[in-house]
Order: C-alpha cells, then structure tokens, then sequence
C-alpha cells in the first residue's frame, strides 16, 4: 500500500505507512492518502464477522489495518493493535457496543475510552503505532498540542506510559469546562506538560504554529503534532465502522446508514472511506450544530470557510469549526482524485476567496448518488430536544454531539435500513447541557469519580512564543 497527496503526484517509488505516520501535512501542503483504497467483497466481510466474534474488537482491528499498513510485520501489527484495544482501556469488552433505540436508530458507542469522549478510539492506536516506530528509528518524539478539549485528553491518556513519548498540551486559561480541565491537569507524570496560555484557542494554535514553524527549533526538540489530519488516526477510525455494521447486521450484504456528528470532517470521513472500500452503506448522514460549514457545502456545493467572529460558541463545542480540516480528502475523491485541480481549489482559490464554489459541476450534481452523502444542521433548542426525547423514550442520556446526530438521523432514517448513530462523547463530559435539558446529572463511571478534587499539574504561560520555547527547551 502505497500513499500519496491530494495535491500532487506520488514520490517514486511512494511512501509506505510507516513513512507518513508521524507526518502531519505532506511536502505540497496536501493530505495523505492511499493511492487506491483496498476493495472487500462478501467473502471478507464473512470472514471479519468470525473474526470478530472469535478474537474480538482487537482482532478486527488487525484484519482491517493490515489492508493498509504493509510494513508493519504482521505479528507486531497484531500486537499494537492488542495494546490499544484489549489492555483494559476501553470500558465494554466489545470496545465498541451497539445499543438500538426507538426509531429504527441505534448508537454506536464510541466513548468508553480512558477520556470520553470518541478520540480515543484513534489516539490509542496511534500511541502504540508512535512508540513502535519510535523505537524502530531509535528515537523519541515531543508531540506540541492545542486543544479546546477532547483532543488533548485523549493524546495525554493514549501517550502516558510510552517511555518515546512527550507531550506539551497547550489550552486556553479558564476556558475548558471543569471536568475537562481536571482530566487532563490531575495527569501526573513528567512526560505530560500542561501549559495554561494567558488566552482564548486560536492563540493556542497560533503559539504551535510559531515554534513548529521554527524549522531548526522543531528538528532540533523532536517536534510532531497528533493533528485529525494524521492517516493513523483516519484509519484507525474505519474500524469502528466495520464493527457496528458487524454489530447491528446479520448478513453480509444487508445496508445500513451512518449519521455522524462533523466537525473537522475526521470522523466522517473513516466512513467514507469504509463505504469505498465495500462495506455496505447506504448513505452517510452529515450532521453539523449551527457551525454549519460543512452542511452548507453538502446541500448548496459551496465550501465558505468562517472566521473566528463568525464561529458560533455552542453547546456542541467540540463541532465549533471555522473550517474543516480533512474535508480536503473528499474533495479528491468527488473530483476524481485530480490532484491539479484540488490543488487549484484548497491552495489558491480558498486562500484568495475564503471559500470555493463547486455547484455547477457534473461532480457536485452526482455526489449524492455516487457517495452516498446527505446533510443537516441542529441548533441548541434540538438538542435539547432530542437529549429529552432519547431519555425518555429509551431511558438513556445522551451528549449534545450526539444529540445534533441523532436529529439529523431521525430526518434521514428510512423503513428497512438501520441507521447508526455514532456516539461520540459520554454526557458527563457536558452536564451543564443535561442538566438544563432533563434536570438530570449524567451518571459519572467510577474512573472520573472525584477527579476535580486532584492536584493540578499546569503550568501557567503567557502568550508568547519565545517563553513556549524555553519551556520545551527546558524539558527536552
Ligand atoms: C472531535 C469531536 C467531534 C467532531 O469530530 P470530527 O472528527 O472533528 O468531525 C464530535 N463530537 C465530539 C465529542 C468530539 O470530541
């Protein structure tokens, strides 16, 4: 399996996986794709329906990645893909159970990670696959972070332990919800840095962007990021789209539907790939809150990234995009994969315009039929509608990310065809939006019990990129 970028040609003879796993961007300022996606026929999906049952969420996991990963020996993948799945981090053996609620609906819980929330679904594969080549190379990797939330925690959970492994995290002060903070601040250990930046997100990011854009500085620390850019994740996240179709079917030509909560398009777009690779889906459902670039693009065909002033605070923070940054994949597919003419839209046009118009093109007019995508966006009154409403209909509390999926999904679902919601954070790590939706706490899984009351590890820094420095600088 050979990859290549979404702007351009592919390196001769073409990197392998191993070669773009600690890489954010491609050389070109592309993303990292497989030159062609691996194609499944009933027979595999037959065989990955025993493997499931016989060795497990882990198990299906090696069957799904070694599709993609060819220099990775077979017995080591299997292993790493054992240390991230069935070492006791996630909290259902199944890794990821399926729960049907009313409506011809069912969830797929994402969320029983060490944080949460369905990042770490990815990140603690991508921990063991970063130690493992670490090793390999001999020699060790400073992951420079920002994070609004989830994705930090979930990098910190999934790197702890990994002798190869630091992480610098920054966060905006004050900012994270109280759960939030204390997940990621009662970690103690010194190879997990927090740092709290005198500061709103955006000056967080651009504090990474200006050490990481210091060539020498970042070759000299060992700099890499665990962007939702990264293939790793992306792929890792196929896996879990193979198990609930697994999980909610029961032969192997029977079609069901996603409905997922967008962001950064990350999530989404594992399906999209699984849906190139075979696995029956019929239609994947793109659910975004009042941030709705993305659904925007999918009923009109424009693509008009916002800016931060046009960036709604809400209830469903962790969707709160400006722009989305995996969408660049799809874009190659529905063109054709012509590289030029992504190119010409992500690297010229967008910069230049803030936004790109595909409406009057055949591909725009035939995305629906050839990939099956459909759009909606929910608001906060929805949400807390359909946190109600799951609640009590099926006596089960949902997350406001979930909830935006599961409101868009009911638009969506038709007779015959199961329709997966993915579930994409446990509520606890929003009660503030339960609480004014139900009245209700969210139940707190014994992992989580008191963690406010834990000693802080933070560091407290101003917004100043020469300071960010010596404090790596420092400890590296
Ligand atoms: C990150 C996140 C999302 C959005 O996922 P993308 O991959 O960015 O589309 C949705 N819900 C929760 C809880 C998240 O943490």
């Amino acid at each position: 399996m050979r990859y290549l970028s979404t702007r351009g040609e592919p390196g001769l003879p073409g990197l392998g996986f191993c070669d773009i796993l600690l890489e954010g961007l491609a050389p070109d300022g592309g993303l990292f794709l497989p030159a062609s996606y691996p194609r499944v026929d009933a027979g595999d999906l037959a065989r990955w329906r025993s493997v499931l049952e016989s060795e497990g969420y882990a198990g299906l996991a090696f069957a799904v990645l070694s599709l993609f990963i060819d220099d990775i020996p077979e017995d080591d993948l299997r292993g790493i893909c054992e240390r991230a799945y069935s070492s006791g981090a996630f909290s259902s053996t199944d890794v990821v159970p399926v729960t049907e609620i009313e409506g011809g609906l069912w969830l797929a819980h994402l969320s029983g990670g060490p944080t949460a929330a369905f990042k770490d679904m990815a990140m603690q594969l991508l921990g063991q696959l970063f130690e493992y080549e670490l090793e390999r190379r001999g020699s060790e990797l400073n992951i420079l972070g920002a994070t609004s939330g989830d994705t930090g925690s979930a990098a910190e959970y999934a790197m702890l332990g990994l002798p190869r492994v630091r992480v610098f995290m920054l966060t905006p002060a004050g900012r994270m919800t109280p759960f939030q903070q204390a997940q990621m601040f009662s970690l103690d250990d010194p190879a997990i840095v927090n740092i709290a930046v005198d500061g709103v997100f955006d000056d967080c990011q651009d504090l990474v962007k200006a050490v990481a854009g210091d060539l020498p500085f970042k070759q000299e620390h060992s700099l890499g990021a665990v962007n939702s850019i990264n293939w790793a994740r992306l792929v890792a996240q196929v896996v879990y789209y193979v198990a609930s179709w697994l999980r909610v079917t029961s032969a192997d030509d029977e079609v069901v539907s996603f409905c997922v909560p967008t962001g950064n398009f990350g999530n989404i777009c594992a399906g999209h790939v699984a849906r190139m690779m075979g696995l029956p889906i019929e239609t994947l459902v793109l659910a975004t809150n009042e941030n709705n670039v993305l659904d925007e693009f999918f009923r009109t065909g424009v693509y008009r990234v916002r800016s931060s002033a046009e960036t709604h605070a809400t209830s469903s923070p962790s969707m709160d995009i400006s722009k989305a940054s995996n969408f660049e994949r799809f874009v190659f597919d529905l063109l054709g994969r012509d590289a030029a003419r992504v190119r010409e839209l992500f690297a010229v046009q967008l910069p230049r315009d803030g936004y790109f118009d595909l409406s009057e093109t055949p591909e725009f007019a035939g995305l629906a039929e050839r990939f099956g995508f459909v759009s909606a966006a929910s608001t906060h009154a929805d949400r807390l509608a359909h946190i109600a409403d799951v609640y009590r209909r099926d006596g089960i509390i949902v997350d406001p990310h979930t909830a935006d999926g599961i409101k868009v999904a009911r638009d969506f679902v038709r007779p015959g065809v199961p329709m997966i919601v993915t579930e994409t954070a446990l509520p606890v790590k929003f009660s503030a939006t339960i609480v004014e939706a139900i009245g209700i706490e969210p139940d707190r899984p014994a992992a989580f019990d008191g963690i406010e009351d834990l000693p802080r590890h933070v560091i407290a820094l101003p917004n100043d990129a020469n300071a960010l420095k010596a404090l790596i600088a420092a400890r590296t």
